[in-house]
């Protein structure tokens, strides 16, 4: 049993966790850096921590202030939300080694599915398609470098194996590009991840990116609570997201997840995770699984009416999930925006104080948010600051429903992507769908 539960992480996540701490009955910890003193997680949990000044690599992603906090607060659990700490194997070591529950896989398992050329290698064998690539980290030897592109095929994307966030990736259309692609790749996951290992996959031109949800508690029991469709992204990052992802083949889809399941009882998973693919031209290619919640997990919760982050909380303490595939259902559409502090034209971010912040309503909308008025945006941090999603009978009635929704939001005083999300969802060729990963940058770049 939990009684107690650090929250490690900021934001609207860490308002998410403490919510569904609330309704299990577990006492919170905010922990916070100096500039998130008075943040509304800090406000809200039973108790709080400062861990460090503002940029992150002193506070929140500082392991023993992290540790330290639950060791003073006398918690039981640690709940690392996502970014940060989330999938640090090394972190969900220490947390179990110091007799804290890790709300999330275990260390193996993150150690494994954290470096993409290994969890593409465990994939494969588990028998789930894979985009074809180099198979396995390139070597530090020009030529063989050049000889597995022209064997895969321009364009390709070179990917760092610790990569993460949209970072650490570069797409090389000529073999004339492809060393100096290389080697800039390198050294930039070199200092961004501390480690320069990369690998090369053929570069998709029109994929959608579909994802897939599970769900496994600790006695081997898994299901899926279906896909999501994350093919809005800029910069390789998701924007807007929806579930179900409409327009693919329902057997298709079956064997997906019958193979997803599968390979969760080969990895021994356990809590929530994500299976990532692009989808072309009727087939679906694994990049990398996600070990940990996801910024657009509401749209599966409601669809699915499941809670994830209690179903995380629950599985990670030995209780089993509670559900059997049979008690899945997925009714209607959702769609998730991401608002964004951000210039909706370069992608830029624009931190600074919101003057007026009004969130949307009304029926089938939620916000997660941590935001209110007179709120300073950070610059030390990601750029979200406001999920909007929205629930529909069927896509149609979901889309207007958000439109109407960011139709009604009001957030003064910095700028927004929010005009950005509302063109997009009245784009007549959005409202028709689906669309490929690139769309977004081709249509909206300014
Ligand atoms: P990250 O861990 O940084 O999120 P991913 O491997 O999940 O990186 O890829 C993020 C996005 O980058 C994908 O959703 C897709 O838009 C794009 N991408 C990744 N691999 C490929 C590929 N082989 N071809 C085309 N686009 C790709």
């Amino acid at each position: 049993m939990i009684d107690k539960l650090v929250i490690a992480n900021r934001g609207e996540i860490a308002l998410r966790i403490l919510r569904a701490c609330r309704e299990l009955g577990i006492r919170t910890v905010a922990l916070h850096s100096e500039v998130d003193r008075e943040s509304k997680p800090v406000r809200l949990a039973d108790e709080s921590v400062c861990i460090g000044p503002g940029p992150a690599s002193e506070s929140y992603l500082n392991i023993p202030a992290v540790i330290a906090a639950a060791e003073v607060t006398d918690a039981t659990a640690i709940h690392p939300g996502y970014g940060f700490l989330a999938e640090n194997a090394d972190f969900a070591e220490r947390v179990e080694e110091s007799g804290f529950v890790f709300i999330g896989p275990r260390a193996d398992t993150l150690r494994t599915m954290g470096d993409k050329v290994s969890a593409i290698a465990t994939m494969r064998a588990a028998g789930i398609p894979c985009v074809p690539g180099s198979d396995g980290p390139l070597p530090d030897d020009a030529k063989a470098v050049m000889a597995a592109a022209s064997a895969i095929g321009y364009p390709v994307i070179i990917k760092a194996t610790s990569g993460g966030g949209g970072k650490g990736m570069r797409v090389v259309h000529t073999e004339a590009a492809l060393l100096n692609a290389w080697r800039v790749t390198r050294r930039e996951a070199q200092s961004a991840f501390g480690n320069d290992v990369v690998y090369l996959e053929r570069f998709l031109e029109r994929p959608r990116h579909v994802e897939l949800q599970v769900l496994s508690d600790a006695h081997g029991n898994t299901i899926h609570l279906g896909e999501r469709d994350c093919s809005m992204q800029r910069r390789h990052q998701k924007v807007l997201e929806e579930a179900r992802a409409i327009d693919i083949d329902v057997h298709r889809l079956e064997a997906l997840r019958a193979a997803c399941v599968d390979a969760c009882g080969v990895l021994d998973y356990r809590g929530a995770g994500t299976f990532e693919f692009l989808y072309e031209d009727g087939q679906f290619f694994f990049i990398e699984m996600n070990t940990r919640i996801q910024v657009e997990h509401p749209v599966t919760e409601m669809v699915t009416g499941i809670d994830i982050v209690q179903a995380q909380i629950r599985v990670a303490t030995g209780d089993s999930l509670g559900y059997r595939q049979r008690d899945v259902e997925i009714q209607g559409h959702a769609v998730e925006c991401r608002i964004n502090a951000e210039d909706p034209g370069s992608f830029l971010p624009c931190p600074g104080q919101i003057t007026q912040y009004h969130p949307p309503g009304g029926p089938g909308i939620r916000v997660d948010s941590h935001v209110f008025n007179n709120y300073v945006v950070p610059p030390h941090y990601d750029s979200m600051i406001a999920k909007v999603i929205a629930h529909g009978a069927n896509r149609e009635q979901a889309m207007r429903r958000m439109s109407g929704a960011l139709e009604e939001m009001v957030v003064d005083g910095i700028t927004t992507n929010i005009s950005l999300q509302q063109a997009l969802v009245s784009d007549p060729a959005f409202r028709q769908g689906p669309l490929d990963i690139h769309y977004l940058e081709r249509r909206y770049t300014r």
